[in-house]
């Protein structure tokens, strides 16, 4: 699905001798290119402070526990979405209530959001699947309405600009009260391990995730607040910082290669490429199709895998479906859309490297299979 092996080659002189001063000076936890990061971030995304962590799902469970909700409290998020968004609001005993998401762009459905509310809903986690952002000035519109806080899951769009209806252009992740992303290997924006970051604009937010992240310290050995321990290390930094400069480059790579797919399969009726929101760019972590009624999707996978080609379906189970859930308070409105979704959707091979013959062989074999059965 992706390439890292060769993607490291064109920044590799450039990792290795950040690794190696690094590892000359030992400087293993917060080291400088830990600061440089979060600094360069920050200015990438637009964002007054980026607090480095861990992985994803600690950015999401910090940004969640500087909320001060209560247990029981509700969290409105889709269920169509990795584990990840949902499973950190089961953690931390508040109740998560499970939305739709639209068929098209994948991503929650507002309508569906403000039908969710009750007395004790404090939060919504917009999830920008895919790499394409949700419907933020409706989000935004029902989070002003009932005073509600915005914690976006933008571990999938790093990168992507949504455009406000006032014309304002700005990044994902800087939209909301608080934005979360992963540098996942095979994120976008991917480290060599484990790496995770939150951002917002508010200093009160920012001073306590810091704080959270770091064992609830105020100054060090005075612990104010109940936390974790949540951080980036050095080495992962290094690697970001060498792959946040070509960031827009890899995008552009992943909306060619995804234009080279759109066009291949724009004539076959069975195959609906990936919605463009006009609000939204497309930075394309996966490139999913959606599969008409009658195409066997078990066998387009094994039949692709026996050409050696990789696809995935993101995600086979929602979250709503989960047994981690079965014995936890959820809430579930109408979810006929993801419930559909799951059963329909495909994701094909997509990353920096991808080339043409590559693409040729996939694009042949898909339309093969689509013909023959
Ligand atoms: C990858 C991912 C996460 C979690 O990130 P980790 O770094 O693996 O903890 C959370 N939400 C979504 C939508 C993701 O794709």
């Amino acid at each position: 699905m992706v390439d890292l092996v060769q993607q490291y080659q064109s920044i590799r002189e450039e990792v290795k001798a950040s690794f190696d001063r690094i590892l000359d000076n030992a400087q293993f936890i917060n080291g400088p290119d830990v600061h440089e990061f979060a600094n360069s971030l920050a200015n990438y995304l637009g964002a007054k402070h980026v607090i480095p962590c861990a992985n994803g799902t600690d950015a999401l469970q910090i940004a969640m526990m500087a909320l001060d909700l209560k247990p029981g409290d509700e969290v409105i998020t889709p269920s169509f979405t990795y584990i990840a968004t949902t499973e950190v609001v089961g953690l931390l005993r508040l109740k998560p209530v499970f939305v739709d998401v639209n068929p098209k762009t994948f991503n929650m459905e507002p309508s569906a959001i403000k039908k969710a509310i009750t007395a004790k809903t404090k939060a919504i986690v917009p999830v920008h699947l895919y790499g394409q952002s949700c419907d933020m000035d409706a989000i935004w519109k029902i989070a002003k309405e009932y005073d509600l806080y915005i914690i976006e899951d933008n571990a999938q769009a790093i990168g992507s600009d949504y455009t406000t209806k006032s014309g304002k252009v700005m990044k994902t992740g800087t939209i909301g009260h608080i934005g979360c992303t992963s540098f996942f290997p095979s994120k976008n924006l991917g480290c060599y391990g484990d790496g995770g970051a939150i951002s917002t604009n508010d200093d009160k937010l920012a001073d306590k995730m810091r704080m959270i992240a770091s064992h609830g310290q105020s100054k060090r050995y005075y612990h104010d607040l109940v936390g974790c321990n949540s951080r980036l290390d050095t080495l992962q930094a290094a690697v970001l910082n060498a792959k946040l400069k070509r960031l827009d480059s890899y995008i552009q790579a992943r909306r060619e290669a995804a234009k080279v797919y759109d066009d291949a399969f724009a004539a076959i009726k069975e195959i609906i490429t990936p919605f463009r929101d006009p609000k939204s760019t497309h930075v394309f972590h996966q490139y999913t199709l959606q599969l008409a009624d009658g195409v066997n999707r078990d066998e387009m996978v094994n039949y692709l895998a026996e050409q050696a080609i990789p696809s995935m379906i993101y995600y086979p189970v929602p979250a709503h479906k989960q047994k981690m859930f079965k014995t936890l308070e959820t809430s579930c409105g109408d979810l006929s859309v993801t419930d559909d979704l799951t059963k329909r959707v495909i994701s094909l091979p997509m990353h920096t490297e991808l080339d043409s013959e590559q693409q040729t062989y996939i694009i042949n074999h898909v339309k093969k299979f689509i013909q023959n059965g």
